[in-house]
């Protein structure tokens, strides 16, 4: 995954995940009209989109979205700014917009093992630590189960 300037500040510091309820259906976007030549491209985090989906697309107040995504008001606005200069930067002079990356764990994480047996993680739990063994069997032969290949994109392949 790529790192970028807000992620390289953070390392020595304890990790401050966001929430993210819900990924994007795409994670990519291109201008019919430019060559691919030509082509720039904004990279918005995965969180960004979140908060542009929490407040511009559901019009949820400002501080119920910032304590859905379990931040401050003022790191969530500064998200949301981010967000929609990027998507107007985008939109105005025709670059392509890559959703990719970010600090943020999902409300739900869903995990299986070995046996089969399936079991969600909810992030509150998983800001502490992720699952080591099934609840069930105990094995710790356990992976993350991502619902499509977008989910995988956007995790960075993990
Ligand atoms: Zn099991």
């Amino acid at each position: 995954m790529r790192i970028c300037s807000e992620e390289r500040e953070t390392m020595g510091r304890r990790h401050r995940w966001r929430r993210v309820e819900e990924l994007p259906l795409a994670c990519y976007y291109k201008p019919a009209e430019v060559p691919a030549g030509e082509l720039e491209e904004v990279t918005l985090l995965v969180e960004e989109i979140e908060a542009l989906r929490l407040k511009d697309q559901l019009g949820i107040e400002q501080e119920k979205c910032a304590s859905q995504m379990h931040v401050s008001r003022r790191t969530f606005c500064r998200l949301l700014d981010s967000a929609r200069m990027k998507v107007a930067d985008a939109l105005i002079n025709g670059k392509a917009m890559n959703i990719q990356g970010g600090q943020f764990k999902m409300a739900m994480s869903k995990y299986k093992c070995i046996e089969g047996h399936e079991w969600q993680v909810p992030f509150e739990t998983m800001v502490t630590s992720s699952p080591e063994y099934c609840p069930q069997c105990k094995t710790p032969s356990i992976m993350p189960v991502y619902d499509s290949g977008r989910h995988r994109h956007f995790h960075g392949g993990d």
